[in-house]
């Protein structure tokens, strides 16, 4: 009989976090893929769970999607981790899921942490309808482009930045969507630094122009209203 993959969530900041189910996946697979090792290991080490570990990233997803089918075809249990959050969102987890559905073969993914979640529920914006993006493309026309697209939208957009270019992201979102634009910027969310800077966009800028330092992980959340077309 086939083994069983498992998608399990991991903290993005606070252990404690963690879900007594994914504990339980994690004491009882037989192999954990993880996006990096020596980073699963202190997670793991702090849980006391010792296990084989495989490395599945964003290099090497397709030849290790193979390895883990052929894994699952001989009856172990693996259990799919990233860095932090859940696989699959913006983190390696894709390449294989498709495939083991595209095998007939069964998979679980267990609830669990998300950054985007929790940034969206502290932002105090508008929670009906909302759009996730992940991270923007890099390039600036594209991302002018991706923004300007997302402005015809009526819902909360969600947007992963990291701390070397949260500024330039923002003051992009200041020209495209204006100054008036209701905006969150939510740091290091769970941890002992963790902050939710709620305003206009220039409320924004101007709160973080006054920090010294501006380090840690983002998510940016924009209120926008939808532009007629
Ligand atoms: N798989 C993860 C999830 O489910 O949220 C996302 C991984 S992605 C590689 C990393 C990005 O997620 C960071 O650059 C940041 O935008 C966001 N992120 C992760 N942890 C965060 C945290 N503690 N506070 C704020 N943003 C975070």
């Amino acid at each position: 009989m086939d083994g069983m993959l498992y998608i399990v969530p991991t903290p993005i900041g606070n252990l404690e976090d963690i879900t007594l189910r994914a504990l339980k996946i994690l004491r009882q697979c037989n192999v954990i893929a993880c996006e990096n090792i020596k980073h699963s290991l202190k997670l793991l080490s702090y849980f006391n769970i010792s296990k084989t570990l495989i490395h599945y990233c964003s290099y090497n997803e397709y030849s290790q999607s193979n390895k883990i089918i052929a894994l699952l075809r001989n009856g172990q249990h693996v259990a799919l981790i990233s860095n932090a959050g859940t696989p699959a969102i913006s983190d390696p987890g894709y390449v294989l899921i498709k495939k083991v559905i595209e095998n007939n073969m069964t998979f679980e993914v267990l609830p669990g942490v998300s950054a985007f979640v929790t940034a969206l529920v502290g932002s105090g914006l508008p929670l009906k309808s909302f759009i996730f993006c992940g991270f923007l493309k890099r390039q600036n026309s594209k991302v002018k482009k991706e923004l300007y697209k997302l402005k015809l939208l009526d819902k909360t957009i969600i947007i992963y930045e990291s701390s070397h270019r949260i500024v330039k992201t923002i003051l992009l979102c200041k020209e495209i969507f204006g100054d008036d634009t209701l905006i969150c910027v939510a740091r290091e969310l769970t941890k002992k630094f963790e902050e939710f800077i709620r305003g206009t966009i220039d409320q924004v800028i101007d709160v973080i122009q006054k920090k010294r330092s501006l380090l840690g992980e983002f998510v940016i959340l924009i209120y926008n209203c939808g532009e007629k077309v």
